[in-house]
């Protein structure tokens, strides 16, 4: 009863949007993907599912990466069952998440999400002025508002990925022509654009990801609104916003992701600064070499710390305020501090980088000045640094982007490939005034400093 005056209500788009829903079933011989190349703990759920008598799907992502050649990230499933009857059925399961709840399905070490067909409800939508209507109408809005496996269809996000893949049958259930969409490397929002991203403006970012990272286009009708509806970001959750940032970024496609975000008019609730960088020839070449670098870590399967990124974005605003505030008299060190502190403050307001980050940030910018110094000690002290690895990295991206000499980066490559007796001759001659007295503390560097050469560090601590 309940559930159907909450249709009655705030339902009108789903049955409008669901009459346009057509099933097209396409056969084993048609989409080609096998069994096999489904996750086998996926695989297990599904065909429990179906022996208790529900119907159960691989959905998403994975049915869509499949058809696509690529390797799943993850392998979701959607059942008719309700999240009680899923956990009942599985031993190894906990219901999570409030507002919508889901299962989590535990074999071995994996984990499989296991949703129940949804229906459309502002209750469901991750926006602002739902968030707002489920509080006011408390707890029953924020319950699960199930559907029909049509109705969890449209409420998707992507025609891609939309489509239900039964493995029991091998068949591919298609309600909004995902199949054909996916063939023709089309990425179509489902329904009415400007609606759907005013629901949750997430989308907007998920369409650029998404046609970066499948190499799809975006279909004209889905891209006409994007610019417009650009400053709706600034309504979503910072956590949630920072979230999906991340993920561009390390999506193994952030310098595309980033070209077409500026594109698009979506950076500046983002990267607030973007624009100023780019147009800066040595900042758009740093920024470049910088995310390709990045990039190819990721398809390498090497860790990328968020820090490292936020860090490379930001860059060359703390470089020209740095060298502004140097111009005005400030001293070198201070004024750094100083410049970071500034671009860290202006950068929080828009994309709110959780603090955890701002520390491996500041330590990146504020060891570049001490790779100048190869005198001494100080290149030994300098390696010892936890973080050393990657404002190591940091600083040979500078070189290559030519705001360095790259007569700097080299003699690093050489200094940490090299025995400590080779160091010992590298280091270069004091010419400050406290030269007698440095030279005096030159001595053998103690074991704790001892240093392996460069391909035996490890790349933990980008
Ligand atoms: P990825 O490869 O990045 O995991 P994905 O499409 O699987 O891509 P998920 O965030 O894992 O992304 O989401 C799983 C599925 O949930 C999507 O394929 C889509 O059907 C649906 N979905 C995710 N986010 C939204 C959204 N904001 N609006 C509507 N549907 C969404
Ligand atoms: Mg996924």
């Amino acid at each position: 009863m309940i559930r159907q005056f909450l249709r009655k209500v705030f339902n009108r788009k789903t049955a409008a949007s669901a009459s346009i829903a057509k099933l097209s079933i396409i056969p084993h011989k048609r989409h080609g993907i096998r069994r096999n190349q489904i996750n086998p703990c996926a695989l297990k759920i599904t065909a429990n599912l179906q022996q208790a008598g529900f119907s159960a799907y691989i959905v998403g992502g994975a049915a869509r990466d499949l058809l696509l050649g690529l390797t799943p990230k993850d392998f979701d499933v959607a059942t008719n069952a309700t999240p009680e009857q899923v956990h009942q059925i599985f031993r190894r399961s906990r219901i999570i998440g409030r507002r919508f709840r889901l299962v989590h399905v535990m074999c071995g070490a994996e984990t499989v999400e296991v949703s129940t067909f949804r229906g459309h409800s502002p209750a469901d939508d991750d926006n602002h002025a739902s968030i707002k209507l489920t509080d006011q109408h408390g707890r029953l809005l924020r319950d699960n508002v199930f559907g029909s496996q049509e109705e969890d269809a449209v409420r998707r996000d992507f025609t891609i990925n939309a489509l239900f893949y039964d493995p029991a049958k091998e068949e591919i259930l298609d309600y909004l022509n995902g199949y054909e969409d996916i063939k023709a490397k089309k990425l179509r929002i489902i329904g009415d654009p400007a609606q759907r991203y005013r629901e949750d403006p997430i989308r907007l970012l998920r369409a650029v990801r998404l046609a970066s990272k499948l190499d799809m286009q975006i279909e004209a009708e889905t891209a006409k609104p994007i610019g417009d509806l650009a400053p709706l970001l600034q309504n979503v959750p910072p956590s949630r916003l920072f979230d999906e940032m991340l993920k561009l970024l390390l999506s193994g496609h952030a310098l595309s992701c980033v070209v077409d975000l500026r594109t698009r008019g979506l950076h500046h609730g983002l990267l607030p600064m973007l624009d100023v960088i780019l147009e800066q020839p040595l900042g758009e070449r740093f920024i470049t070499i910088a995310l390709r670098n990045t990039d190819e870590r990721i398809r390498q399967n090497k860790p990328v710390s968020p820090g490292f990124l936020f860090a490379i974005l930001l860059w060359h605003e703390v470089l020209s305020s740095w060298n502004a505030l140097q111009t005005s008299g400030e001293k070198p060190l201070p004024a750094l501090f100083k410049a970071m502190d500034e671009i860290l403050s202006i950068q929080h307001k828009k994309l709110a980088i959780p603090r955890r980050f701002d520390a491996v940030i500041q330590e990146i910018w504020s060891m570049q000045p001490r790779f100048q110094a190869r005198t001494g000690r100080k290149p030994f002290r300098l390696i010892a640094h936890p973080r050393f690895r990657a404002a190591y990295d940091f600083m040979l991206l500078r070189c290559e982007s030519g705001e360095l000499d790259e007569e700097l980066g080299e003699w690093w490559k050489t200094f940490l490939s090299a025995d400590n007796e080779k160091r010992e001759k590298m280091l270069l001659k004091e010419t400050s005034p406290k030269k007698g007295k440095r030279r005096r503390s030159r001595k053998k560097p103690s074991p704790g400093l001892a240093l392996e050469p460069e391909n035996s560090s490890t790349d933990e601590n980008r």
